[in-house]
């Protein structure tokens, strides 16, 4: 089993430094070689150059810049530009599929975030003073770099990777060979529904909220946005205060991508401690980039939010969408770790089926969800709260699917 971690870094100021020029000579190697593969696509001749050919290069690069390019690990450079190759791949198969692909851009020194190391042990060593209580990871050009690593890390460490996320920085490991830990067994198979108005709810009936702390920084980041949007779009020298406000909703985004992500880890802890099987919609990802139809406003029949309400719902609910695919993955990774079975199932119809498990008669009808809170059927009249009839469903089908499996 392949497992991912990823911990905080503790850097001395020396150590930042460090890192900062790292990402920025890895950020000129990519803009370099892009720049000659543009050189030579735009060429009359149309070649290409390739990964192979570039990294032949590096030898002599690193020769001739010494002070700069010399003074990092080889193996990092060539995952540099293997990231520009696969940049390149990726548009070439979209120019084959007749897209209309953007040609791979220059990276700002800004947004270059990501080094990585391909093999623990070459330019990088985790765990790298065992003897230590402190955990350190050693980077070749930086040095021992304290780690807050706020749990064990199982499985035989593969790749390593530095990420620069705002002011701070993590290092990421990706772990093989992680042994399972089984949970004892519970007996217990649940469906849940995802939603917005709660995060989920399961075919119990029992309601996991989003966690307030996401409305609250929903709002500050409206107002940061919108402090943001009053500079000017392009200007050759963002002021200091520009840059500032810049700051900010990154800050703020990465604080609620934080807290999001830490929210995700315990719901599906809780999730995989109590069933043995978990069933869930399978996420149609196309449905949701699309803009949300308007909803009807709870509180008052047939009236819908106002304006300026509408527009916050939206970056609410963005907030809170973005996350389902993240929390599925999360779930099954946990799940697989523990020797416990996700089960996704076909979402369409879950909202508007009577559930058979509580006793309804199985009709599928668009009627029958009368509003966002309460679901009636119109056949047999079975009332029960709507967002534990898609569980129901939910767990309905994932029972059928166990059954067809074993
Ligand atoms: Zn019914």
């Amino acid at each position: 089993m392949r497992r991912a971690y990823k911990f905080l870094l503790r850097p001395t100021v020396r150590q930042e430094t460090a890192l900062a020029e790292m990402l920025r000579d890895h950020c000129s190697l990519y803009n370099g070689a892009l720049q000659e593969r543009r050189d030579a696509y735009r060429h009359v001749s149309r070649t290409s150059v390739r990964y192979r050919e570039q990294s032949a290069q590096l030898r002599e690069i690193r020769a001739f810049d010494p002070k700069h390019q010399g003074r990092w690990s080889f193996s990092s450079q060539q995952a540099t530009l293997r990231r520009l190759d696969r940049a390149f791949q990726a548009f070439f198969r979209r120019v084959r599929a007749g897209l209309a692909p953007g040609y791979p851009r220059f990276r700002g020194v800004g947004h270059f975030d990501t080094v990585t190391f391909p093999k623990d042990g070459d330019g990088c060593r985790w765990d790298s003073t065992p003897q230590d209580k402190q955990t350190r990871v050693r980077l070749q050009g930086v040095g021992h770099v304290r780690v807050h690593r706020h749990r064990a890390v199982r499985g035989r460490v593969k790749t390593v990777g530095i990420k620069r996320e705002g002011r701070r920085w993590y290092v990421v490991l990706s772990c093989d060979e992680v042994p399972v830990a089984p949970l004892p067994e519970t007996g217990s198979i649940v469906g849940i529904d995802m939603g917005t108005v709660h995060f989920l709810t399961d075919s119990g009936g029992e309601h996991t909220e989003n966690p307030g702390f996401l409305a609250t920084m929903a709002d500050e980041l409206a107002k940061a946005q919108r402090h943001l949007s009053t500079f000017p779009r392009r200007t050759g020298q963002r002021t200091k205060k520009h840059r500032a406000a810049a700051r900010k909703v990154a800050g703020l985004h990465a604080k609620i991508r934080r807290q999001r992500l830490d929210h995700h880890h315990k719901t599906a802890l809780g999730l995989v401690r109590q069933h043995d099987v978990v069933g869930h919609e399978k996420l149609n990802t196309a449905g949701m980039t699309k803009a949300p139809a308007p909803r009807p406003d709870p509180g008052n029949d047939g009236a819908f939010l106002p304006n300026g309400a509408a527009a916050k719902a939206w970056l609410n609910r963005s907030i809170l969408d973005a996350g389902w695919g993240q929390f599925l993955g999360i779930l099954a990774q946990k799940a697989e770790s523990a020797a416990r079975r996700v089960i996704p199932v076909d979402a369409r119809n879950t909202s508007r089926t009577c559930p058979l498990r509580i006793g309804g008669c199985g009709h599928v009808s668009g009627e029958n969800r009368v509003t966002r809170a309460e679901f009636e059927c119109v056949r047999c009249g079975l009332v029960a709260d709507a967002d534990r009839v898609g569980a129901l469903n939910v767990l309905h089908r994932a029972g059928l699917a166990l059954c067809d499996g074993a």
